[in-house]
């Protein structure tokens, strides 16, 4: 093997202005591949422990430096699959050049050892059930390639916390455990979702075009510009369009791991590019038969990837595990868009949470805001406890303007019984409510059942929600993450026990959301009401709630010409423990109908040009069809456990869309610019 020894240190790369030298170049190109890997030692430990005929060659990166022995100053390696051995000098190298190299090493060197392998020598206190540690004394070395001062530097971060490694650094973070794992992951799911499709349910892998064309599907779309004049293509949203003309071209079922790209707001935890799930069926009459594919897919990874049973809510309200003894049927509850918003206030609930609310509608009318009359309370019953706390200090969390989207509900404690009437007092003497008709105080405050150790908030509602999570529904996943482990809903066990102090945390709950409004009333966004509480609608314009191919519930069929709001839509969102994980629907397959929706609901003038390929396609003779589509990055960051989809992408983008490591989006010259036809303008 031949040794080099490393140059001195120093950040970036070094500059010659000739060919690297030979030697020490092509040393780095030199050297024996792997025999082991630390698990596979560690797995079979009898054979290789203490047997210095047979010789071990392990790859990797130098983890850390050793401060153990610093007169045999050396380190710990991390192979290949992220785990570490100690690597041992031995006094025969002390004046070897082996010796020579191993003090030079620095972390994250990459490197090549072989040796044999031993037990370390234990400073134990005789507890024999300790795992044996292990060391690997090293008779040969090679560093295949040195790292710099700024990947030592990182170093500690490294060890406590990677997620603060600079994302410039992306590829240092990887090479940590949790993003080893994180890879890893993502990739033994996606395996297993293809074979999910192949094996269980015959479907088909199609790629679709990444170069599409620019029409409206929701977001905003990335354009690419052309050499010919005016000419761009358009980065995919999702292959929506393409998947309902495989429908048309004879594939029943397709299916694809697939890129998309959305110029949306990169606040919260999005991307300008993320992968979907996505699939499609034709010859169906009935959503379900989309569901119990994706079902399948979502059980399997769950329980095959993560290890966790999935659970559903069942028909008295509870949790109950999934079984899988009827393969056919959807296992998931259905939940009615209207009963999410009026109980949970929002279209993806998290319902491990049992806190639901109360609407007050029989006892007051809201006055703030003639479209919001509906006053609901939602209250967290023995937040405090009275006897130890004289006034209950209200969380900021709930306080906050910055929390709500829009206004924030009125939230109280109950800390004497004056305070189980006083609130709606104060909301009667200041005019933001009215009592009706059928106002019944004992009723209300039977109904209620407020109690000193009580918090609970109260605000207003549209008659239907569109608005989306409402005041309440944003309190109750606030009140969720201030209080973990309360009001969780309780799960049934086989023989009818119920418990309720299980870690949130490992619980896999699932539901479908139905029946959401085929169409949107427009929202209306003025310069002079931008500070208003209430949002604004223009109830006599329409836009899709998900996409315009969505067909209507068959029951709602007329109501399309004559009352389009009161429509729902056949789309069913799966939403697991709160996270909307896919989205799909029943397409209209019928031309006249779709071009219908286009022209005279959505008003789209120009919809020949922009969907005029769809339209033909479905007028050929298309098949019914439906599908659906899962965020695979968010599937595989809820798998690992993590809130952030950035841990499960290689290469994500930072918040202002830039890619830290290559720099990107980045200017081109004026030359580049002119074969586009592109001006810039500051
Ligand atoms: N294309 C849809 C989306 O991206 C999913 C679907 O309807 O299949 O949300």
């Amino acid at each position: 093997m031949l040794r080099i020894l490393p140059k001195i240190r120093y950040n970036g790369i070094r500059h010659y202005s000739k060919l690297p030298p030979k030697v020490s170049t092509l040393a780095k190109f030199d050297f024996p591949l792997a025999t082991h890997t630390v698990q596979s030692i560690n797995s079979d430990l009898d054979n290789y422990l203490n047997k210095q005929q047979t010789k071990i060659t392990l790859n990797g990166h130098i983890n850390r430096k050793s401060r153990i022995r610093p007169t045999l100053g050396f380190g710990f390696l991390r192979d290949t699959n992220g785990d570490e051995i100690q690597l041992l000098a031995t006094p025969d190298h002390t004046n070897s050049s082996i010796f020579e190299l191993m003090k030079k090493l620095t972390v994250e060197d990459s490197v090549s050892v072989t040796g044999f392998i031993q037990q370390k020598e234990s400073k134990s206190d005789g507890n024999d059930t300790q795992a044996v540690e292990l060391e690997l004394v090293v008779e040969d070395f090679q560093i295949l390639n040195s790292s710099n001062l700024e990947a030592a530097q990182l170093d500690k971060l490294k060890h406590n916390d990677p997620s603060q490694i600079p994302p410039q650094f992306r590829y240092l973070q990887l090479r940590t455990p949790y993003y080893q794992k994180a890879l890893r992951l993502r990739s033994q799911t996606a395996q297993l979702v293809r074979e999910t499709f192949i094996k269980n349910h015959g479907f088909t892998e199609i790629e679709t075009p990444l170069l599409f064309k620019s029409t409206p599907e929701g977001a905003r779309e990335f354009l690419v510009p052309t050499r010919a004049f005016n000419k761009f293509y358009a980065l995919p949203q999702s292959p929506q369009q393409y998947k309902q003309i495989l429908m048309s071209s004879g594939f029943t079922r397709y299916f694809q791991i697939a890129k998309c790209f959305r110029d949306e707001d990169l606040r919260s935890d999005r991307q300008p590019e993320f992968t979907q799930i996505d699939l499609e069926m034709s010859y169906i009459n009935n959503s379900d038969q989309v569901g119990v594919v994706v079902e399948d897919i979502i059980h399997n990874v769950w329980n095959k990837v993560a290890k966790k049973p999935t659970y559903k809510v069942n028909k008295n309200g509870y949790l109950e595990e999934i079984n899988h003894d009827q393969p056919n049927k959807l296992q998931f509850e259905k939940l009615n868009y209207i009963d999410a918003l009026t109980k949970y206030g929002i279209d993806k609930p998290d319902l491990r949470s049992n806190l639901s609310f109360t609407s007050l509608e029989s006892y007051f009318t809201a006055q703030e805001n003639k479209d919001f009359p509906v006053l609901e309370i939602c209250i967290l019953k023995q937040a405090f406890d009275p006897a130890t706390t004289k006034k209950f200090k209200i969380p900021k969390t709930f306080t906050d303007d910055h929390n709500f989207p829009s206004r924030r509900p009125y939230v109280w404690a109950v800390n004497g019984p004056q305070d189980v009437t006083s609130w709606y007092k104060k909301l009667l003497d200041a005019n933001i409510i009215s009592t009706t008709s059928s106002f019944d105080e004992s009723k209300l405050l039977a109904e209620l059942n407020l109690e000193p150790g009580d918090v609970f908030a109260v605000s207003t509602r549209s008659k239907f929600p569109y608005e989306n999570p409402t005041p309440l529904g944003k309190f109750r996943q606030l009140a969720v993450q201030e209080y973990p482990h309360r009001w969780q809903r309780p799960i049934v066990t086989e023989d009818g026990s119920l418990i309720d102090d299980y870690n949130y945390n490992d619980m896999v709950v699932g539901s479908w959301v139905v029946n959401f409004p085929l169409f949107n009333p427009i929202e209306i966004k003025s310069d002079e009401d931008k500070d208003s509480k209430y949002p604004q609608y223009d109830y006599t314009k329409y836009e899709s709630t998900h996409h315009p191919f969505t067909m209507a519930k068959i029951e709602d069929y007329e109501l399309l010409e004559s009352d389009p709001l009161k429509v729902r839509g056949e789309h069913y969102d799966l939403v697991i423990n709160g996270v909307e994980v896919g989205g799909g629907s029943r397409r209209i397959h019928d031309p006249a109908l779709q071009q219908y929706i286009f022209e005279e609901i959505l008003k789209i003038s120009n919809f020949q040009d922009l969907f005029g390929h769809l339209l033909k396609a479905l007028s050929m003779g298309c098949p019914p069809h439906a599908g659906l589509a899962l965020g695979f990055d968010r599937l595989c960051a809820m798998l690992i456990g993590s809130s952030s989809i950035r841990d499960t992408i290689a290469f994500p983008k930072n918040q202002s869309g830039v890619d830290p490591v290559v720099e990107s989006p980045t200017g081109v010259s004026e030359k580049a610019l002119n074969e586009y036809y592109i001006t810039t303008k500051q």
